[in-house]
């Protein structure tokens, strides 16, 4: 901890463990501890640590080519754009490849400003990255304030308000952002039918619809994508998190016409689509697919929703598939995190009396009840104190 304060900026806060190895949902500590990874590095490492199909394509391609740049084409790149384009069910839909969430999302607002318009409406609470671009259309004051004056001409509204958008999206609007379910602000679902209503006002003043899918996407709900069961399809998708299992990788997925906005020199990225990242990406794809892992999400995903509400102290669960938040009755959340900590399980407090947890797509039945077990332990301890 002394050498982490000497040299690390703060971003977080200075972790309490070391974490140095780990086998599918068990990571292990510097101490020899281990424990059940109930975030999975943030809900990135969608087929656990150290996946065989990932150590084998990764190790493969570092000892075969490192970085080529986009000056060149490569295998890779090719194959996972094609992949995703499937994916998302529009032959003419064009990746573009970047390192992260908020790269994916800046490349999302600046393609906005290729519709000669700026004006875009967002939604309160919100996470969508800490860039300056990002930053802007991410929608918690405690993260904005410090860094004011953001971009301009983009307009925060509660999430999931249906009658608000319809208000606020107009002629001028070039786009709006939401997040499908919201991740960072304690996993919240929206009313069944806002993705669709957000679709039509779209449609009506024409503005691109951007769907952040960097915690909603690749499995983690059960579908490819979090906004597949509204049964519409947005302007442009952004992925990262669980895209490169684990490695850094992010994409800006531009549907139908929004695919020919950006023209060569508009936008670009050095490392976007490494061939060592994409490597991973392509595991992990194939991964998902050949184990069958989107059905077992959903049936991983019922359970610890069905087992979790049972918990005493926990007033309210929610969530899909494998993106699960739940309410305490008490603001004991941090606590809470550490005790199931002491008790060998990771989990996250997005907020006070607000628990999130997102382990990988893989996790074993067995190894979610044993959590449920560690969880309900923990309440217990913490309810006393
Ligand atoms: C994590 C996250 C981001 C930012 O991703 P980074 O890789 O940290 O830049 C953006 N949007 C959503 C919905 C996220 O969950």
């Amino acid at each position: 901890m002394k050498r982490w304060q000497k040299a690390l900026q703060d971003n977080y806060g200075t972790p309490t463990i070391e974490l140095v190895s780990g086998k599918g949902s068990v990571v292990k500590d510097a101490n020899g501890n281990t424990y059940l990874d109930f975030l999975a590095g943030i809900a990135t490492n969608v087929l656990g640590h150290a996946h065989p199909a990932i150590v084998k394509s990764v190790t493969k391609q570092i000892s075969t080519l490192g970085h080529v740049s986009n000056f060149y084409a490569h295998p890779n790149v090719l194959e996972l754009a094609e992949k995703l384009q499937k994916l998302t069910g529009d032959k003419g839909a064009r990746v573009f490849f970047c390192n992260s969430g908020a790269e994916a999302n800046e490349a999302a607002l600046k393609l906005s400003r290729k519709t000669g318009k700026y004006k875009v409406v967002a939604t309160q609470e919100a996470f969508h990255g800490r860039t300056m671009g990002a930053l802007s259309l991410t929608g918690q004051p405690s993260k904005r304030n410090p860094f004011k004056p953001l971009i301009k001409g983009i307009k925060h509204v509660p999430f999931g308000d249906s009658a608000v958008m319809k208000r606020v999206i107009t002629k001028k609007t070039a786009m709006v952002i939401v997040e499908p379910i919201m991740g960072e602000a304690g996993v919240i679902v929206p009313p069944s039918d806002y993705l669709k209503n957000l679709r039509q006002y779209c449609d009506d003043n024409g503005a691109l619809l951007v769907f952040d899918c960097v915690q909603t996407g690749m499995g983690r709900t059960g579908d490819w994508f979090g906004y597949e069961y509204s049964g519409i399809k947005p302007d442009v998708i952004t992925l990262a998190k669980g895209l490169g299992g684990g490695l850094p990788l992010g994409a800006m997925i531009a549907l139908g016409s929004a695919s020919k906005l950006f023209v060569a020199g508009d936008h670009g990225s050095t490392f976007g689509g490494n061939p060592v990242a994409t490597a991973a990406a392509l595991s992990v794809i194939s991964a998902i697919e050949k184990e069958k892992i989107l059905s077992h999400v959903d049936e991983v995903g019922e359970y610890l929703l069905t087992e979790l509400a049972l918990i005493p102290g926990v007033t309210e669960v929610r969530g899909a598939g494998l993106l699960i938040g739940l309410t305490l009755n008490a603001p004991v959340a941090k606590a809470l995190t550490k005790k199931c900590q002491d008790l060998g399980a990771l989990i996250n407090a997005p907020g006070d009396s607000t628990i999130r947890i997102a382990p990988a797509l893989n996790v074993s039945m067995k190894q979610a009840q044993k959590f449920v077990v560690i969880f309900s332990q923990a309440m217990k301890e913490v309810s006393h104190v």
